[in-house]
């Protein structure tokens, strides 16, 4: 954009912009910057216009652009904060000033350098949030023209991008800023990752294109039905959105519902659900995945309605639902809101997140130790950790060391037999924190009991481990029998603990029956340890004496409250009964006893009593024991009233 155009955009939404005034710090950047050029070979003018006119785009006020024309001045340039006030007044040289870096902390190292700018610029935006904004404008632009650096330089830029700029760019809402900045940090921070995933999205939306239409036309024909007045687009998912997606969906594209999107933008709030059940009489919701952020907005304010459903052809759409109004906030974030009436006041204080980094920095020891907080604060939902080879994944906060596992693939996952964090062993339950070097210990057979599925706190722990238990339910004889015979070991509160052995609670860790147990043989008694507990590392060598415990939680779990009666027929023959019980465990119902009544040559006649849930449980119980091997008949006994 020229100039003239830059500056013609800004009068046609800030009525109050001094055009004049405008003109001239146009013209003084192009006076100050004449004889610079840029690392691309371009006149460095180039560059401070090209973040005024990011900013136009978020209708930024004269004075915030005539801070973006001039933002580069003071610090590369014989310009002044004094000469830049006596030009363009107090309020564009308070905002230049904020933009400009110290230059007492230029002789210092990169990371100290990085830190105290970032404080300085936390600081300046509690004042005046447009700071921040001409800064990730600035930052946008310089990561978009990053092209002839050496790759080291473009693999930090990447970093610092996404680790300080994104989040920043999303605390403001700033949504367009924020995907762009994303996309190219991880361009430049793994650029074989992101050609190979623009390369998977472009087939992807060469193949989906008649899709897209037929759902737009689909949706249109909703809108035009219902007399509402809207629009729709469409949107596929980002590069960076996707990759990090298949990071956590174990590169599974399938199981990613929100490749595909659509928008319904309409002008009314009640018009959203009215668009909403249409979209679900004509599309088969999934289940689980409806979000209603209007009548409980996000944090940041977000408010939208999302869906996802399944076309008759199989696929995933996710469908969002919102007004004109809930659009432009979420396009505009912050920027939504600003008028250009004289004396608007900018000041980034009243932000919630401003003040929680605010007092952030009060308790930071130095700028370092602020940025080091400010960045975990950021992602609080994220989690970085190394594996032995120094690889860094990102897990959700909260993962454990099991999770870890699980993110390293099956073969880790299902083989661990312990993990050293930062040069020490802990259990797998052990909490991860930002930074941890994490190394497993493994078993060269597979290890994985079910009793790990509460050791994991990520769908892609849970879904690993559960997908492995689904494919290789194969109770073990005794804990089978002890099942059945759940009468005998009633008053036992643990359960696998062999029948003839007494156990006891470890007196160091005290487990309750809201932890994760693991027994230890010891001289003919088991010690029962919560999963956390510390001594366990001791037994790590000897996996021999780890016996798989659960918690008896029989008394608590919901059952119906009268057993359900069953006659169930089977040819005899030595695992005909193991069958049934089998057949029973794996429908998850409780057997409260079996007891044969009639035992022939050929068959043998049981009365089984079960708990279930609810009728589907029933049947399903049902349906599972006719299924089983060696199974004459089953019939329920209705009890005589
Ligand atoms: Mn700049």
């Amino acid at each position: 954009m020229r100039p003239d155009e830059l500056i013609n955009a800004v009068k046609r939404y800030d009525k109050n912009a001094d055009v004049e005034a405008l003109r001239r710090a146009a013209v003084f950047a192009q006076k100050m910057h004449h004889d610079q050029w840029r690392e691309t070979g371009e006149k460095y003018l180039i560059h401070p216009l090209a973040v005024a006119e990011i900013l136009v785009e978020y209708k930024l006020d004269a004075n915030g652009i005539m801070a973006a024309l001039l933002h580069d001045t003071v610090e590369d340039t014989p310009a002044s904060y004094e000469s830049v006030k006596t030009l363009f007044g107090k309020e564009v040289a308070d905002l230049v000033q904020g933009l400009t870096k110290l230059e007492s902390y230029q002789l210092q190292s990169i990371n100290t350098d990085q830190a105290e700018n970032f404080q300085t610029l936390i600081l300046a935006s509690r004042k005046d949030v447009r700071i921040l904004l001409v800064k990730l404008a600035d930052r946008l632009h310089n990561m978009r023209t990053l092209g002839i650096c050496s790759d080291s330089k473009k693999r930090r830029k990447g970093i610092e991008t996404m680790e300080i700029y994104v989040p920043l760019a999303e605390r403001l809402g700033l949504h367009q800023i924020k995907l762009e900045l994303e996309n190219l940090a991880f361009q430049n921070m793994n650029p074989s990752g992101y050609k190979n995933i623009t390369e998977r999205l472009k087939e992807m939306a060469d193949k989906q294109q008649a899709n897209i239409k037929a759902v737009t036309v689909q949706l249109e024909k909703i809108l035009k039905e219902n007399k509402i007045k809207g629009y729709i687009t469409s949107r596929i998912k980002s590069p960076y959105g996707l990759w990090r997606k298949l990071q956590t969906h174990g590169n599974n594209l399938k199981s990613i519902f929100d490749v595909l999107g659509f928008r319904v933008v309409v002008e009314k709030r009640a018009d959203c659900y009215r668009v909403l059940g249409a979209v679900h009489e004509i599309y088969k919701a999934v289940p689980g995945r409806l979000k209603d952020y209007i009548s409980t907005p996000k944090d940041s304010g977000y408010q939208s309605l999302h869906t996802t459903v399944i076309t008759p052809k199989g696929t995933l759409l996710e469908i969002q639902i919102r007004t004109e109004q809930m659009e432009e906030e979420a396009q505009f974030g912050i920027a939504a809101h600003w008028s250009y009436k004289q004396g608007t006041k900018y000041d980034g204080a009243h932000l919630p997140w401003m003040k929680e980094f605010l007092e952030l920095m009060k308790q930071s020891k130095n700028a370092t130790d602020f940025l080091n907080k400010a960045k975990l604060h950021m992602y609080e939902d994220k989690l970085f950790c190394f594996d032995e080879k120094g690889v860094l994944y990102s897990l959700p906060k909260g993962a454990t060391a099991l999770d870890f596992a699980c993110y390293q693939g099956s073969k880790v996952a299902l083989k661990c037999l312990g993990v050293i964090v930062n040069e020490e062993e802990q259990p797998l339950t052990h909490v991860l924190q930002d930074g941890d070097k994490v190394k497993f210990l493994l078993s060269d057979k597979i290890v994985a009991d079910k009793s790990w599925l509460k050791m994991v706190t990520t769908a892609q722990g849970q879904s690993l481990l559960e997908g492995y238990f689904a494919e290789n339910i194969e109770e073990k004889p005794l804990s089978l029998w002890q099942k059945l015979f759940a009468k005998k070991t009633k008053n036992r509160e643990v359960l696998g603990v062999p029948a003839d052995m007494p156990y006891e609670l470890d007196t160091l860790c005290h487990p309750t029956s809201k932890d994760s147990i693991v027994g230890i043989l010891e001289n003919n008694k088991v010690v029962i340890h919560s999963r956390n507990c510390p001594e366990l590392k001791n037994y790590l060598s000897q996996k021999n004496k780890w016996l798989s415990v659960e918690w008896n939680t029989a008394a608590v779990i919901k059952h119906l409250k009268k057993p359900v009666n069953l006659v169930i027929v089977w040819k005899t023959g030595p695992e005909s009964m193991g069958n049934v019980v089998n057949a029973l465990s794996k429908t998850k119902v409780k057997i409260e006893s079996v007891e044969v009544v009639l035992q022939e040559t050929k068959k043998t006649k049981a009365n089984v009593n079960i708990r279930v849930r609810n009728k589907d449980h029933l049947l399903d119980a049902l349906d599972a024991i006719r299924a089983a091997e060696k199974v004459v008949s089953v019939y329920q006994v209705k009890e005589e009233k």
